[in-house]
């Protein structure tokens, strides 16, 4: 027999041989914590299961999608009927314009938009159209922020995904000389980069949870929002995390900041992989058949995900409540970090917004930018990576994500995490 280790190891091996690196995404290769994390055969509610048919206690979230928990009933109910009548049609069906509605009531600046797959079409789409409404060239973004894999928006951008803006990389100069790459939280920075009024978009998180979770500073994203608006850049808020997570409304809501343009994805599908851009009617007018910038997608809009958003939109709003119980336990999982830290004579902050929960291994008062984010220790988290997963605890295999805490976790759940803390952070 097999040990239980063995079958997740082997499925890595045959894994390697047909998929490029053993994973469809770097960072679950594993290779920030020296090995593959286990392969997962199912998950349910706010645990997952492994191939070895060990349970774990799920922080990883697919790395922010699961917000209601995994196969929520409402939402495979509703992929289960959509998929009765048809998967795709690759044209125009009347739940895809009800969900555009929904989406603009709940988040006011998307006047218009477009449905895609994924956040990373959603960002290269905003920022197309911020050109083309704008004629400048030049794209400014911030370090440590991740608009997905577009040639322009990967190199230089920190978090786990960090390519050199080189050839090597895939990348060609004349895309990395059309792009800004700026500090967050660095109003004044931005101030200069747009004065010469020649940076067509702006797209940032305004909750940055590529580098950890860095929030931002008192009164940033306002001076940002009026550096735009004097220099007429295009202010691309990416809420592919923050959308229907920090509220319904997202971050734009939360810090009362209506930006140009936005994205959303991850938590929208309930799971299923639907995503979103859009903003100011004018600007979105730029599309193609009104405009001439062209954009589309064979799956974009299509019925089966279009009922898994309705259907997760439907959770949020018939739970009044949601949000305050999210809250609570994102808190008591902050507050026992916290302690366990403590106990362990470790001095690294702890940060949470809403249901992000991250501490970086570094002492000192929580990063602020990428740079400080960069400096946390890699191998200690590795180590700790591996005591937590012993313990029964998932969470991503890099320094830089952070926890997600779902609508199934319960308090037991947060509880039995913080005991397997004190274990994974007591030095041995
Ligand atoms: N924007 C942000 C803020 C993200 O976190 C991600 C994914 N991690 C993306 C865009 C890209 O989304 P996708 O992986 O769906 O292409």
């Amino acid at each position: 027999m097999k040990s239980v280790q063995t079958r997740s190891a082997d499925l890595f091996q045959r894994a390697r041989a047909v998929i490029a690196g053993g994973a469809d995404s770097p960072v679950r290769a594993g290779g920030a914590v020296g090995s593959p994390p286990p392969v997962i055969a199912c998950a349910h509610g706010s645990h997952v299961i492994d191939v070895d048919g060990r349970e774990y206690i799920d922080y990883l979230c697919a790395y922010g999608p699961v917000l209601l928990g995994h196969s929520h009933p409402a939402v495979t109910a509703a992929v289960a009927r959509a998929l009765e009548d048809g998967a795709v049609f690759g044209a125009t069906h009347p739940e895809e314009i009800r969900l555009a509605e929904r989406i603009a009531t709940l988040m006011p600046s998307m006047e218009r938009l477009r449905f895609v797959s994924t956040g990373t079409e959603a960002c290269l789409s905003a920022v197309r159209v911020a050109r083309a409404f704008t004629r400048r060239e030049t794209l400014a973004r911030l370090r440590g922020n991740y608009h997905g894999h577009s040639d322009e928006m990967i190199f230089s951008a920190g978090a786990s995904s960090d390519s050199a803006p080189t050839l090597a990389s895939g990348i060609t100069s004349a895309v990395v000389n059309g792009v800004l790459v700026l500090p967050y939280n660095d109003a004044s920075a931005i101030e200069r980069a747009l004065e010469s009024e020649t940076v067509a978009a702006l797209i940032m998180e305004p909750i940055a949870g590529n580098m950890g979770l860095v929030l931002p500073e008192d009164g940033y994203l306002s001076r940002v929002r009026e550096a735009c608006a004097r220099s007429g850049t295009v202010l691309i808020f990416d809420e592919v995390i923050t959308g229907f997570r920090v509220g319904l409304g997202g971050a734009q809501e939360r810090y009362r900041i209506r930006p140009d343009l936005a994205c959303i994805g991850k938590t929208l599908g309930g799971g299923l992989p639907i995503a979103a851009f859009g903003g100011r009617r004018d600007i979105m007018a730029c599309l193609a058949p009104e405009g001439s910038v062209f954009q589309g997608g064979t799956f974009a809009g299509n019925p089966v995900c279009v009922a898994a958003a309705h259907a997760f939109l439907d959770v949020l709003e018939a739970d009044a409540g949601f949000y305050e119980r999210l809250d609570m336990l994102a808190r008591r999982l902050a507050g026992g970090a916290r302690e366990a830290l403590s106990n362990a004579g470790l001095q690294y902050p702890v940060v949470q917004l809403a249901s992000m929960v991250d501490f970086s291994f570094r002492a000192g008062a929580a990063p602020r930018d990428y740079a400080q984010a960069a400096q946390a220790d890699g191998d200690e988290y590795a180590r700790y990576y591996w005591k937590m997963l012993a313990s029964g605890i998932f969470l991503p295999p890099s320094k830089m994500e952070l926890m997600f805490v779902s609508a199934a976790h319960t308090v037991e759940d947060i509880d039995v995490t913080v005991d397997a803390m004190r274990h994974g952070l007591a030095r041995a």
